[in-house]
């Protein structure tokens, strides 16, 4: 029989690795499991909430995949025995793996704020986090808000999923408010020291397109969210908005507690070999993407890079060839501070032994936005859908 990968999680790290699973190892059969019928970018869907893009524009079909001769299945797992290595899904499959891929985003503590949880189940209160009907949601709630009223976002202390988009999402409701809301304000209540990423393109786009409109708060995590009230309670303060948007602490999905994989200090992340993105906890498991516990930026430019490292790795090993000790990955990021301007963050890692991914030291950043990296954003995400869809 061909050895059988399966993948679970069609985001940006699991469809890009079934995809070159089946590319570099044609003998494989690879199964990839997904609970949602369609993908929805979070990359662009702060372009959503700005106006600029629908949500649409952010949805695509896993029709794609087929023709790679992928298994697509639509289903979750729910129970993985490492021992026999056969994994169990919501509906009832029984499938065996020779590997097994995980790759399945971050879990949202909803919990780690009071209130949120019941908040969110009412409707009132949304962390738009993951891309899908909590983005249109926060979007009409934002058409709905009068001008004159006040949005708030709280961001969770790092590392959380994308450091940059909380602040991409300030810039992108700003830009809306000023067309259309122009009396309006923003309140961003960080729960760490200061910007986590890109400080100089935001502060730049903030005083320069938005004076005044930005109400920056650092040190100020969200402890208590009140939908009856519409405040935000930080350590000193009540904070009164009209649409609140409370993006809570995460970790690696539920999926990798099944294999004992959240392993790291505080039980939250993956820790894996570098080299093949498997776990130190479950031997013939692969964990890539959010999930993982490292020091490099939770993006979905990483996650394709990391799928493409961890498939060459599961080739390699199912013919007991030694995957390459050194590979070499890189992140792009792009945030867009209006409908015309964006800046970027670019860096290449390389394993070094004993040390993890090293950056090589030519990287680089903007310090503000201009059209030509807009254009270079909108294009960015058309080529990693198109990567990791067709
Ligand atoms: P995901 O893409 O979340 O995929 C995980 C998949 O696993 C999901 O489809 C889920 O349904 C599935 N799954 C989970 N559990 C199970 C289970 N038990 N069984 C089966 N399937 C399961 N990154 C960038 O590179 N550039 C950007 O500009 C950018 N902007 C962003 C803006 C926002 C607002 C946000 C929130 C994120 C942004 N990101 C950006 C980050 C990016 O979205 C994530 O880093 C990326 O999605 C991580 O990929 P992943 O494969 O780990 O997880």
């Amino acid at each position: 029989a061909r050895p059988r990968v399966v993948v679970v999680g069609a985001g940006f790290g699991g469809a890009t690795c079934a995809k070159y699973l089946r590319r570099w190892g044609p003998a494989l059969d690879v199964t990839l499991i997904e609970p949602n019928e369609r993908f929805v970018s979070c990359p662009i869907s702060n372009w959503v909430l700005g106006g600029l893009r629908s949500m649409d524009d952010i949805t695509h079909g896993y029709g794609g995949l087929a023709r790679h001769g992928i298994t697509l299945i639509r289903d979750s797992v729910v129970a993985i025995d490492p021992d026999t290595r056969t994994l169990r899904t919501a509906q009832g499959l029984q499938i065996g793996y020779e590997r097994l891929v995980l790759a399945p985003g971050v879990e949202l503590l909803t919990d780690s704020v009071r209130g949120f949880a019941d908040a969110e189940a009412a409707g009132r209160v949304v962390h738009a986090w993951k891309a899908g009907a909590q983005t249109a949601l926060l979007r009409r709630q934002l058409e709905a808000m009068p001008d004159g009223g006040t949005f708030i976002v709280s961001i969770p202390a790092a590392p959380y999923r994308c450091p940059p988009g909380p602040y991409e999402r300030a810039c992108l409701v700003a830009h809306y408010f000023k067309q259309r809301k122009p009396r309006s304000k923003i309140i961003v209540l960080d729960a760490n020291p200061d910007i986590v990423s890109k400080k100089p393109l935001f502060t730049d786009a903030w005083n320069t397109l938005y004076p005044g409109m930005i109400d920056y708060r650092p040190n100020s995590p969200a402890l208590v969210v009140d939908a009856a009230k519409m405040t935000v309670s930080t350590d000193f303060e009540d904070v009164r908005g009209d649409v609140l948007n409370i993006v809570p602490r995460q970790r690696a999905a539920a999926v990798c507690d099944l294999v004992g994989a959240r392993n790291d200090g505080n039980k939250t992340w993956c820790t894996v070999d570098f080299a093949t993105f498997e776990s130190t906890a479950a031997p013939g498991v692969h964990i890539i993407g959010d999930s993982m516990a490292s020091p490099l930026p939770r993006s979905g430019h990483m996650a394709t890079n990391q799928a493409k490292v961890c498939a060459g790795a599961i080739v390699d090993l199912l013919a007991d060839r030694a995957p390459d000790p050194a590979p070499v990955i890189a992140n792009t990021c792009y945030s867009a501070t209006s409908d015309s301007t964006a800046g970027y963050v670019a860096h290449v890692y390389r394993l070094v032994p004993g040390k993890g991914y090293v950056a090589a030291p030519e990287g680089g950043a903007t310090t503000t936005g201009d059209a030509r990296n807009f254009r270079y954003a909108a294009s960015w995400a058309k080529n990693i859908w198109a990567e990791m869809l067709s």
